[in-house]
């Protein structure tokens, strides 16, 4: 899950469990579970300080899930590699890897599900979440407001790095990933091995546009499913980004723009895909 993903799960979350009460939280028994809920020692210590609490406002930060309770506790989801939350009733059997199950006093749970157990589940404080190392250092994130291209200008002239392992640096910009930066550096019309402090002030705008308007889009799509079904929403549905994908995945196809085949290149480990005609 990268950011526009993350996106469209806070907006379902707080469609779905805004003003409702947490009735019963399960840790289930296997023993990676606990992987999950790391940092509680116990799996009673983290559902006792679930249970009765009434979810009051959905909000992010970067990559993590804030979930704001009644009694000023947070519940803090983060998804790592592989981890979903899939809403569901009591009839339905669990899927496989779930981890925990938090029922709803009006009816239906949700479940977290981790085949990887990168992901976690945590509870804290809303007045000590200062204190969460991970949420104090949060990157840029394209999808806030409060986001501004001399704010961008600056940091890139900063960096002096190359663009594409620049935008999937986290520390940089939180959850572009292999994919969404490839699209925004299409869209932007530039190249992956762009230094970043060579960039003229009217192609930092291109780039800054382009990481807005292609995160945006994604999130308007619900998202992107590859083939691997990795990432479904919060109620099992895949998204629909994929189909709208500029670049990436495409080698050898015809650019959408000027018809030229894409091609692709190995950019620190991971395979990067751009047009030749349109990106310099
Ligand atoms: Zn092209």
């Amino acid at each position: 899950m990268e950011l526009p993903e993350v996106e469209v799960m806070r907006r379902d979350l707080e469609k779905e469990v805004v003003g409702k009460r947490i009735k019963a939280v399960e840790v289930r028994p296997q023993r990676n579970a606990m992987r999950v809920i790391r940092r509680h020692a116990r799996r009673k210590e983290f559902s006792d300080r679930l249970a009765g609490k009434k979810v009051t406002k959905v909000d992010r930060k970067g990559k993590y899930i804030l979930m704001y309770l009644d009694d000023g506790d947070v519940l803090i989801v983060h998804f790592g590699m592989s981890g979903q939350l899939i809403r569901g009733q009591k009839r339905q059997s669990l899927p496989q890897h779930t981890h925990v199950v938090m029922e709803f006093q009006q009816g239906g749970d949700m479940r977290y599900v981790d085949p990887r157990t990168f992901g976690e589940m945590f509870v804290t404080a809303a007045d000590e979440l200062g204190k969460v190392r991970e949420l104090d250092h949060i990157a840029i994130d394209p999808l806030e407001d409060t986001f501004t291209w001399q704010e961008f200008s600056y940091e890139l002239g900063r960096r002096a790095s190359k663009l594409k392992p620049l935008l999937m640096d986290q520390k940089f910009v939180s959850g572009l990933g292999n994919i969404y930066s490839d699209e925004v550096l299409f869209a932007a019309g530039l190249k992956h091995d762009r230094m970043s402090d060579s960039l003229s002030s009217q192609e930092v705008r291109r780039l800054y546009r382009a990481m807005r308007e292609t995160l945006q889009d994604a999130v308007r799509f619900r998202g992107t499913t590859l083939d691997d079904e990795a990432y479904v929403d919060l109620f099992g549905k895949p998204g629909e980004f994929q189909s709208e994908l500029k670049v990436y995945g495409r080698k050898g196809l015809p650019c959408r723009r000027c018809r030229t085949p894409i091609d692709s290149i190995k950019v620190a480990g991971r395979t990067s895909y751009f047009c030749p005609q349109c990106q310099s």
